[in-house]
C-alpha cells in the first residue's frame, strides 16, 4: 500500500513539474496546449493550475480564440515569484544582479570597491547589496539567495575556498559573508559560474568547454550536460596549460601558462571596449601585431582543448564579449593547425556578453528551486 502512495505522489509531482516546466520555456499557454503538447488529461490539468495558481506560481494571463467563439484562458509564469541575487567579485569592482525564474537579469548594478581580505570590505559588499535590493524594489522574502562568483577555486560545498592566489580570500570568506549577508550563500569558482549561465541557455550542451577571458583566465567544462569538477575541484583550469615552455610568469608561480598570454590585461588594463573600437580602424602596427599575437595564443590554445576534449568550445569573459567580428578569422588560424578538424562549427561565442559570473551564480538557486516543483 506505500508503494502504491509513494507511486501515486511521485507521478503527481512529476506532473506538476512538466506542467511547471512547460510554462518556464513559453510565454503562455492555455489547459488546451497543456493537454495536447503533455498528453495529460484536463482533469490532472486543472488540478494542477489550481495548485500552482494557489503557490502564486502561474497567473491568468490573457485569452485567446476566435472572436465570437468561446475564448480559451491562457496562463504564463509569475517570472518574479521568486528571485535569485548574484555577485561578482573581482579586485576593483563588485557587480549585483537580479534573476528571475525564467533565468532573465532582471536588474544589475556594477560599483567600483577594492578588495581587500578586511572585515570592512566585506561589510561594504553588504551595503552594496542591500542598496541594490532596496534600489530595485525587490521583495526580500522572494530572495531564494545570493550566488557569488569568485576568482578562487571552491570546494562543492560551495563554501570553503581552496586556491586563492588573485585575490586573498582566506579561508573563512564564506563567513565573513554570511556575517553581513542575511540570505542563503553559496560560492563558485568565476569561470564554472558563467558556463553555468551558458549551460543554462543553451539546455541542449551536452559536451563542451568555456574558456573565461578576462583579466585572467578561467574555464569550465560541461560533460553529459553537468558541469565537471574534478577529483580535486581543480578541472578545466585552462588558464594553467602550459603554452609557452619557460615563457611569461604567471601569477601561479610558474611559466609559459596561458594566462599571462591571452589575460585581458594583455590587450587594455583598464578600457577594453576602447581597444577594440580602436583595433576597428587601426593602422598601427604595434597594435596591430600584438592582437595577432594574441589570436596566435588563443588559437593554439583552442586547438589543444579541441584535441583533448574534442567537444565545442565557448569564448567568454570580457574578451570573448567582442569577438564576433574577429571569429572568422579565429576560426581559420585554428583550422590550420588542427590536426583531426575540417570545420570549425565547434567554436562559439558566450550569449552573456555581460554579467555572466554573477548571473550564473545566481541561477544556481533558480535552478534548484525549479526542481522542488
Ligand atoms: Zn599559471
Amino acid at each position: 500500500m506505500r508503494d502504491m502512495e509513494n507511486f501515486d505522489f511521485n507521478i503527481r509531482k512529476f506532473n506538476t513539474s512538466n506542467i511547471y516546466s512547460y510554462f518556464l520555456t513559453h510565454d503562455d499557454a492555455t489547459k488546451q496546449d497543456l493537454v495536447s503538447n503533455l498528453n495529460l488529461t484536463l482533469p490532472t490539468i486543472n488540478k494542477n493550475i489550481d495548485y500552482l495558481s494557489e503557490l502564486g506560481l502561474i497567473q491568468v494571463c490573457g485569452s485567446r480564440g476566435q472572436t465570437g467563439g468561446r475564448r480559451a484562458t491562457t496562463y504564463s509564469l509569475c517570472s518574479q515569484a521568486k528571485i535569485a541575487l548574484g555577485l561578482d567579485i573581482t579586485k576593483h569592482h563588485v557587480a549585483c544582479v537580479a534573476v528571475d525564474l525564467y533565468g532573465k537579469i532582471i536588474s544589475f548594478k556594477r560599483t567600483w570597491l577594492v578588495f581587500e581580505n578586511t572585515d570592512a570590505y566585506f561589510k561594504s559588499v553588504s551595503d552594496l547589496l542591500k542598496d541594490f535590493i532596496a534600489d530595485n524594489k525587490i521583495d526580500k522574502k522572494k530572495i531564494l539567495g545570493v550566488g557569488i562568483g569568485i576568482q578562487a577555486l571552491v570546494k562543492s560545498d560551495n563554501k570553503t575556498v581552496f586556491y586563492s592566489q588573485i585575490m586573498d580570500f582566506g579561508e573563512d570568506a564564506y563567513n565573513r559573508f554570511c556575517k553581513y549577508i542575511p540570505y542563503d550563500i553559496s560560492m563558485f569558482n568565476d569561470a564554472k559560474a558563467a558556463c553555468f549561465a551558458e549551460k543554462w541557455v543553451d539546455k541542449d550542451i551536452q559536451n563542451a568547454f568555456y574558456i573565461l577571458l578576462s583579466n585572467n583566465v578561467g574555464g569550465a567544462m560541461i560533460i553529459n550536460g553537468q558541469v565537471y569538477s574534478g577529483n580535486n575541484f581543480r578541472a578545466a583550469e585552462v588558464g594553467h596549460i602550459t603554452l609557452v615552455p619557460q615563457g611569461r610568469l604567471c601569477y601561479c608561480g610558474q611559466s609559459g601558462c596561458v594566462d599571462p598570454y591571452l589575460a585581458a590585461s594583455n590587450l587594455s588594463q583598464d578600457d577594453l571596449a576602447g581597444y577594440f573600437k580602436t583595433l576597428e580602424t587601426t593602422t598601427d602596427s604595434r597594435v596591430l601585431d600584438d592582437w595577432d599575437r594574441y589570436l596566435y595564443y588563443l588559437a593554439s590554445t583552442i586547438n589543444n582543448v579541441r584535441s583533448l576534449m574534442d567537444c565545442d568550445i565557448i569564448l567568454g569573459g570580457y574578451v570573448g564579449a567582442y569577438l564576433e567580428p574577429y571569429l572568422e578569422d579565429i576560426k581559420k588560424r585554428v583550422l590550420k593547425i588542427s590536426t583531426f578538424d575540417s570545420d570549425t562549427e565547434y567554436i562559439k561565442l558566450c550569449s552573456y556578453k555581460s554579467e555572466s559570473i554573477a548571473a550564473g551564480a545566481a541561477l544556481h538557486y533558480i535552478s534548484q528551486f525549479i526542481k522542488t516543483i
